[in-house]
């Protein structure tokens, strides 16, 4: 096994800095959104803790759909994002 293999399955999956890194951002986005009435923002805390969930448990990266890995690009324009581009 490559020592160098990272979080999820793809070829192109984050390196462990940018996977540091979304986790962070999650956690930003998840405190800012603590308190938020808002609907759109309460779905959006919603899918920021369901991301930060799945770095802990597993399958963080991972298509919800199809199961396959999502694009690096995706995951870090969006790293709350639950389903690939063709889903
Ligand atoms: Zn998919």
């Amino acid at each position: 096994m490559n020592m160098n293999r990272s979080f999820t399955v793809s070829n192109e999956s984050l390196t462990r800095v940018e996977y540091a890194r979304a986790r962070m951002q999650l956690i930003e986005m998840r405190d800012a959104l603590a308190a938020t009435t808002h609907d759109l923002e309460r779905i959006r805390r919603k899918q920021v803790e369901a991301a930060l969930k799945k770095m802990d448990n597993g399958g963080y990266g991972i298509c919800e759909s199809c199961s396959r890995p999502m694009l690096k690009s995706r995951l870090l324009a969006m790293p709350y994002v639950r389903y690939c581009v063709s889903c």
